[in-house]
């Protein structure tokens, strides 16, 4: 039985987002933990294939990053993101998104590959191995997309400026001479950024990045701070999801 409500069944969706593309934000796949402030960031797997498989079914279109940016469409396009390559979006993930041709990219922290995910110790967030670089070459050869994610994940704007530069400029690197191709997208860990930090992404040479505020993109948005919506297991949220789908129209209509 298919899901019900889980995205798109919910009227103010339909209601609001006539074209433009909007992107997801994953970040682990597995079951929540009970007891946690960032319950947000887990979703089990079959919540993952009800919400992918229910925007499938409306017949919207999901495409990859690189495709969206090459062509820049203005219809109703999906872009589904992963951001800290955690080994479990791999293992239960990858399977999900092959079954239901569903293109991806996994925003790799470059300095933790076969690590873990070390720097939310500080939030007591789980710890969870992070994907090896095997992993990553056959999610690669599974036809999906890498992106950066920096070195450390630190939150870019309080590090010196010379430090950001080398968070954005090495993950590229490091990720590049893996992968054996561009690393053209990157993702603002915390989606932390300012004009300093958009303009050493710019010079680093990505072609697209993205944040973490909610919003729809259009064909005019700036390519350096493209919105997601963080997708969650839970209901409310869906809810929440609407309400902000009907914040953001109001808006345009004001402005
Ligand atoms: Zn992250």
């Amino acid at each position: 039985m298919a899901a019900p409500g889980l995205y798109v069944d919910h009227t103010s969706i339909h209601s609001v987002w006539h074209d433009g593309l909007l992107i997801l934000m994953y970040h682990a796949i597995e079951t929540p933990p009970l007891w946690h402030s960032n319950r947000g960031l887990y979703i089990e797997p079959s919540k993952l294939r009800a919400q992918l498989g229910e925007l499938r079914g409306t017949g919207t279109r999901f495409v990859s990053l690189t495709e969206w940016n090459r062509r820049r469409s203005r219809e109703r396009e999906i872009i589904v993101t992963f951001d800290d390559g955690f080994q479990n979006v791999f293992r239960h993930g990858l399977p999900i998104l092959q079954e239901l041709a569903v293109p991806a990219i996994n925003y790799i922290v470059a300095g933790e590959i076969g690590g873990t995910n070390s720097w939310d110790r500080a939030c007591g967030a789980q710890i969870r191995p992070l994907m090896s670089r095997d992993e990553l070459l056959e999610w690669q050869r599974a036809g999906l997309e890498i992106g950066s994610h920096t070195l450390t994940h630190p939150h870019l704007t309080a590090i010196p400026l010379d430090q950001a530069r080398h968070e954005i400029f090495d993950s590229k690197k490091i990720l590049e001479d893996l992968c054996g191709r561009p690393v053209a997208h990157f993702a603002y860990p915390y989606g932390d950024w300012n004009p300093a930090i958009r303009d050493l992404v710019a010079e680093a040479g990505y072609e697209t990045a993205t944040v973490a505020h909610p919003g729809i993109n259009s064909f005019e948005s700036d390519r350096l701070t493209l919105r997601r919506f963080l997708a969650t297991h839970r209901r409310p949220h869906v809810v929440a999801l609407g309400r902000a789908f009907q914040r953001l129209l109001l808006n345009e209509r004001r402005s």
